[in-house]
């Protein structure tokens, strides 16, 4: 631009290249009276954006602003005008936004700048208007994005936040099955990032119909409202119990606006301490409601904020982890109440966990009759159990049916009676009976299973040698029987014949039919006896007796049936016509006798002498010793124990010698019946000693 000073005026140089190709827009306004007098096309096109279609394209020129400037920006240029005008200062404008119909909205700086003439007279007045829309829009570009990032940072780091809370409180809260812990853990993970005034967990309690607090965080004096929140009764009117009734969370954006409508709430003690955000998030999991989780705030919050979308976040977490804490309270309080019923039991009761197949239960009577201790059993899965299972073979059908037992009631089965035989640490066998059940949780999932058992081991032992005994009993009468038959038909022969009864052959013949057919008598009189202890008809009829003859005469009873065997009586504190009165069903006490001293001829079978004794010490006036001492095959030392069970016959028998296991039996009944004692001292191959201790009523 050049500028060229005439007559006292400037004038700008019509057709100036420079002046025309300027970046800014020149015009000269006459200092009298504001006349445009000279523009350049910039500040046509400045011009043109916003007047009117009269005075466009240079129309304006030889015309003040204030007749062709629209209003109010007339009055305002005017105004400034004079301003420069009056105090010959420049005038500089700042940034100024036209909002023109052609070209959208422009940004522009517009200087006015007096011209003097040598005088120092203004004599114009030079307006240069600079186009700066494109620095404008650039710089609002980039507040823009810079405001948009800090939004993204802003949401992402609120986001971040959130997550992170969450995060933390799921992860706590799966780490324990305790409702204290699950309390504790998140109120600590929630109130430090949340920057709650008041934060409370509750936990429903059906039984009660009220939620009761489980833990607390608050900065403000609340021994008021706690009190209050200590336990809520589902029928409050408290915010956080209709909690119960809904699933979305209860949102108040601010209690204090809140509560100028709302009577129940202006009641609120938060809202006098004033509290403005709340936040009541009903903790359900699946359909059952376990509790709620409620905060308040400071300030106020909005529905999507992130106070609101942290606890939501949170709340499913702590509500499966009561959930999961209820559920184990109630299973183990189930087992434990199941355990104390099932440690009374006479069956041997184990409980097998679904998860792992380990024991996680065995009561007194399975530990006893399985032959372990607690340790050696608790935490083992059964089948793989190093004692006593593993002592046999895995694989072993025993092994399989206790496995199979334990597999199909964990398919739901409930299996019974089933009989399955074991090996003890100790190496002994027992057969028990098994039962099997699944146990069973709520939703029907197998947790475990009960196994109940009973040692049938000496049933089993009791049924086998009935059977034994009924084909030895059969056996036994057979052999009598036939001997009579013969000797019968003998004399049935000789009468036919019409030959002498009285001949020796017939003498013998009769003689062993009495004898057989006594022999027949005593081991039938000894089935009797059985049934008859077994049926409590068995009655004694105790008098006063000699012993020391009953004794003599058993002996000398039997010195006759006998030549291979010496017997010898032995008194100790007596002597032979000695009488030693003694109170005893003789009958019973001859029977006595006669089974330990046949007993002792029958297992001598290479003859020998037999000891039959008799102690009375003055010293023990209340008892008499009895005993029956030979020195024939003995008695195995593992048989001694049950030598006086019914059926029982040792394992070092011929068994060609007769017997029904029923003798010695009858003796320690007996013997027990009358207040004695009845017990055996052996050494198989050497002999035995059986003994008898009786009381003596001296009175
Ligand atoms: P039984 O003699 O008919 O078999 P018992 O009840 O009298 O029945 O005896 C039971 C078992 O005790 C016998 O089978 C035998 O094995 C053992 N026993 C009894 N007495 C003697 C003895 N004096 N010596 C060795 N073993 C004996």
């Amino acid at each position: 631009m050049s500028l060229d000073n005439l007559s006292h005026t400037f004038s700008l140089k019509q057709g100036d290249t420079i002046f025309e190709h300027l970046p800014v827009g020149v015009a000269l306004f006459d200092a009298r009276d504001f006349r445009l007098l000279e523009a350049n096309a910039l500040y046509h096109k400045f011009l043109d954006q916003y007047l009117p279609l009269s005075w466009k394209h240079g129309q304006a020129i030889g015309h003040p602003p204030m007749e062709w400037l629209p209003e109010p920006g007339s009055t305002v240029t005017a105004a400034i005008f004079r301003k420069v005008l009056e105090t010959g200062t420049s005038y500089r404008s700042g940034q100024f936004t036209f909002l023109g119909s052609d070209y959208g909205s422009t940004y522009w700086h517009w200087m006015l700048d007096p011209l003097r003439d040598d005088n120092g007279h203004i004599v114009q007045l030079l307006l240069t208007v600079t186009d700066v829309t494109e620095q404008v829009l650039a710089r609002q570009q980039a507040e823009q994005a810079h405001s948009s990032v800090s939004e993204a940072n802003r949401i992402i780091e609120t986001e971040r936040k959130r997550l992170e809370v969450i995060e933390t409180v799921a992860r706590t809260v799966r780490e324990t099955l305790d409702l204290e812990s699950i309390g504790k853990m998140t109120i600590e993970a929630i109130y430090d990032n949340l920057n709650s005034r008041t934060l409370y967990i509750h936990v429903a309690n059906p039984e009660k119909q009220a939620l009761q607090l489980l833990n607390f965080y608050t900065t403000i004096d609340v021994k008021q409202t706690l009190s209050f929140m200590q336990d809520v009764p589902y029928s409050s009117p408290f915010l956080i119990a209709k909690a119960l009734k809904q699933r979305n969370p209860i949102i108040i954006e601010d209690m204090q606006i809140a509560a100028s409508t709302d009577r129940i709430l202006s009641n609120n003690p938060l809202v006098a301490l004033g509290v403005q955000g709340y936040i009541c998030v009903p903790l359900w999991f699946k359909d059952h409601f376990e509790g709620a989780l409620t905060a308040s705030f400071q300030k106020a919050i909005q529905r999507d904020g992130l106070e609101v979308q942290t606890l939501v976040g949170c709340s499913t977490h702590i509500a499966a982890a009561l959930a999961h804490a209820r559920l184990h309270t109630t299973v183990e309080n189930e087992r434990s109440r199941l355990r104390t019923v099932l440690d009374q039991l006479p069956e041997g009761i184990l409980i097998i966990e679904a998860a792992n197949g380990a024991v996680s239960y065995a009561n007194c009577v399975a530990i006893d009759i399985l032959g372990v201790s607690l340790p050696n059993i608790i935490g083992f899965p059964l089948h793989r159990y190093p004692q006593p299972y593993e002592a046999t073979d895995p694989n072993s059908p025993q092994g399989t049916a206790l496995k199979f037992t334990i597999i199909r009631a964990l398919c739901g089965e409930t299996i019974n009676s089933q009989e399955i035989t074991v090996f003890r640490p100790d190496g002994s066998k027992a057969i028990l009976l098994f039962s099997a059940a699944p146990l069973h949780i709520e939703n029907g999932v197998v947790t475990g299973v009960v196994l109940v058992f009973q040692d049938i081991t000496a049933q089993k032992s009791i049924e086998q040698q009935k059977n034994e005994f009924l084909s030895i009993a059969s056996h036994e009468l057979r052999t009598p029987i036939t001997t009579i038959q013969g000797m019968a038909e003998i004399l049935q022969m000789q009468v036919e014949r019409g030959q002498s009864l009285s001949s020796p052959r017939s003498m013998r013949a009769v003689n062993g039919i009495v004898e057989q057919s006594q022999h027949l008598a005593r081991l039938i009189e000894e089935m009797l006896d059985i049934s008859r202890l077994e049926n409590a008809q068995l009655l004694l009829h105790p008098a006063p007796h000699n012993l020391l003859a009953t004794l003599s005469q058993v002996i000398e009873d039997h010195t006759i049936t006998t030549h291979k065997h010496q017997l010898h009586l032995v008194l100790q504190g007596l002597s032979t016509g000695d009488s030693l009165i003694v109170s005893y069903d003789e009958e019973r006490m001859v029977q006595i006798l006669n089974n330990l001293i046949s007993n002792a001829i029958k297992y001598s079978p290479s003859g020998g002498d037999i000891e039959v004794g008799l102690r009375y010490a003055a010293e023990l006036p209340g008892e008499v010793l009895l005993w029956v001492k030979d020195s024939g095959i003995g008695i195995p030392e593992h048989e001694l124990a049950s030598i006086f069970k019914r059926f029982h016959r040792a394992n070092n028998l011929d068994r060609s010698i007769s017997g029904l296991g029923i003798g010695l039996y009858l003796v320690h009944e007996l013997v027990t019946r009358h207040g004695g004692r009845a017990w055996v001292e052996s050494m198989e191959g050497k002999g035995s000693t059986f003994y008898i201790l009786l009381p003596v009523n001296t009175g």
